[in-house]
């Protein structure tokens, strides 16, 4: 241990740039994109230090622009999952002992290279690889990505002069050691920030870790795995391994030393993962910890008092912002009838002038779907809703992939609040909504309640304080993060710890200290001075 109780920097958010025209930092990240565009990469594993070239090679292109090659990758095979086992496992050894405090300044050194030097490539890089513009990059791959980093420093700190009580003559110490083997970070596509601070929070409490990116990221993941580097992660400590994720997981499932996993991402691949872990308890030297967030069907529902120009821009922002790929994204509204025809003109007088296209052009609000396979989902949710009677679609409901996976954003408008869309996560531009008569507001709050099976965000809009004291009581366990009179997305870390429970997710709150315990197994240690040296105790006589 150090030499010093140690105080960390105090975490704040990192502020969010404008890149308004004209703005140095709009010119420096467009030159960036442009320069990335009109180059390729070649994206190999890291493991132990090294990079790892397979010869197993898949292409990465922009998801608003498909045909266009940017680089390709390198996938395993099962003898570099096995390498990057048994070589974390060595890492271990000096990584487990390493003193908080170094620790804490490499990650703390990685916040400011991605606030500073890495903040034109990160947020380029993500406008690239998952097609966003630039306010959604800057707010993920830059802002929540330091923001993590930050307040994670700050959690540990925090959690480690967490300590019992102690006496005279007793000294109780708690360690919070490492888990004892490895750690697996699967991340999704949506979140530059989450594919980082999967591995990095576990690697910040000590552990060592297998990262898995998603395919659909690994432009932008290069840059993160660029930014651990120059930072000072050593050898061995977040091996970046890329591939068939079955084979992957089956490899580090089937190993002794597996000691918990970190994942983000969809609910049947989480629920998969599980299952697998289950079977193969048996096989573990340690019960693996299970920290997964997962899908939503996130909603809105607005009282007949609250303001309809309000109501109408949540729902724009929230259902709408990058594709609504946001695992937060409002899909399924609740209006009160009284409200629902000033609601509607609102939303459909703004939703003209949204413009969609390439993330280059800083004009366009909405850009691509991450690839074809939703693409062809989403498109096959507006053919089927053209078809069925008690639904109608009220704005958008055109799609295109000839160049990239352009879905316009599309409000549906349905009569049977069961419908297929009420309940069922399809991750795009896609909302639909639900008009309910005035006097229905609690039977609504139910029926919001019952009728899907997550459980991550929702909002509530109204201005009358007896009937939100109603939807919080009604709603209390319909969302992990709960919204009043605002859209159901843009948590903020720090401020807003993230997580859903049901089919939502294990709800350890991303950005918190209650996810950071998780990657921690408590050690009391009590020490006593003087040591008895009878066995009787006085009430023997
Ligand atoms: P996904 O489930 O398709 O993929 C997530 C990760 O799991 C990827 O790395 C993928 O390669 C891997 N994976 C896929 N199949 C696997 C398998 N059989 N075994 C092991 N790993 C496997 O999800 P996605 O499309 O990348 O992300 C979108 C989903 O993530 C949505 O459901 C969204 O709601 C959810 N999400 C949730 C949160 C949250 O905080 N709750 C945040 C972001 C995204």
């Amino acid at each position: 241990m150090g030499k010093g109780f140690f105080e960390v920097p105090i975490a704040v958010n990192e502020p969010i740039k404008g890149f308004a025209p004209g703005s140095p930092e709009r010119k420096e990240v467009l030159d960036t994109y442009k320069k990335m565009y009109n180059s390729t990469i070649d994206v190999p594993m890291y493991i132990n230090g090294e990079d790892v070239e397979t010869g197993d090679t898949a292409t990465m292109s922009p998801p608003h622009d498909h045909q266009h090659i940017v680089g390709t990758y390198h996938r395993a095979e099962k003898k570099h999952i096995e390498y990057a086992i048994e070589t974390a496992l060595e890492a271990r050894k000096k990584w487990s002992v390493m003193p908080w405090e170094q620790r804490a300044a490499i990650f703390l050194r990685a916040a400011e290279l991605i606030a500073g030097p890495y903040r034109a490539k990160i947020n380029a890089a993500t406008m690239m690889a998952q097609s966003k513009t630039i306010h959604q990059a800057e707010i993920d791959a830059s802002c929540e990505f330091i923001d993590f980093l930050r307040f994670n420093v700050q959690y540990m700190a925090e959690i480690y002069a967490e300590q019992p009580e102690s006496t005279s003559d007793t000294w109780n110490r708690l360690e919070y050691r490492p888990l004892e083997g490895f750690i697996y970070a699967i991340t999704p596509f949506n979140f530059t920030a989450i594919a980082g601070n999967l591995p990095a929070s576990a690697a910040l409490m000590g552990n060592v870790v297998m990262w898995k990116p998603s395919d659909s990221q690994i432009f932008s993941a290069k840059i993160i795995l660029d930014v651990f580097k120059e930072a000072g992660v050593p050898a061995g400590v977040i091996q970046m391994v890329m591939g068939d994720p079955v084979m992957i997981s089956d490899t580090i499932f089937a190993s002794p030393d597996f000691s918990g996993v970190h994942f983000t991402g969809s609910t049947n691949v989480f629920k998969g993962i599980w299952q697998k872990i289950g079977t193969q308890i048996h096989t573990y030297k340690t019960y693996p910890r299970i920290v997964g967030e997962t899908g939503g069907k996130d909603f809105i529902v607005a009282h007949k008092t609250s303001n309809p120009k309000q109501v109408a821009t949540a729902i724009l922002r929230g259902s709408f912002e990058l594709q609504g790929q946001k695992c937060s994204a409002a899909s399924r509204c609740y209006v009160s009838k009284s409200i629902w025809n000033e609601v509607k003109e609102n939303l459909i007088e703004d939703l003209k002038t949204v413009k969609m296209g390439s993330p280059e052009n800083m004009e366009n609000f909405v850009t691509a779907v991450i690839h074809e396979g939703s693409f062809d989902k989403l498109a096959s949710y507006i053919d089927q809703a053209k078809k069925d009677d008690n639904v109608e679609i009220i704005a958008g409901g055109g799609y295109d992939k000839s160049k990239g996976y352009f879905i316009e954003p599309t409000v549906l408008l349905t009569t049977d609040p069961n419908y297929t869309t009420m309940s069922t996560e399809l991750f795009g531009p896609i909302v639909t909504i639900y008009v309910f008569e005035d006097d229905k507001w609690e039977e609504t709050l139910h029926l919001v309640d019952e009728t899907s099976i997550y459980a991550l965000t929702g909002a509530v809009f109204s201005e009358d304080r007896y009937e939100l004291e109603t939807a919080v009581r009604i709603l209390e366990n319909a969302a992990g993060n709960f919204y009043i009179n605002d859209k159901p997305t843009g948590a903020v870390v720090g401020q807003q710890p993230f997580g859903g429970a049901r089919g939502s997710g294990t709800n350890d709150k991303a950005g918190s200290k209650l996810n950071l315990y998780r990657w921690v197994s408590p050690r009391m240690v009590k020490e006593t001075f003087v040591t008895p040296t009878d066995y009787r105790y006085p009430f023997l006589g």
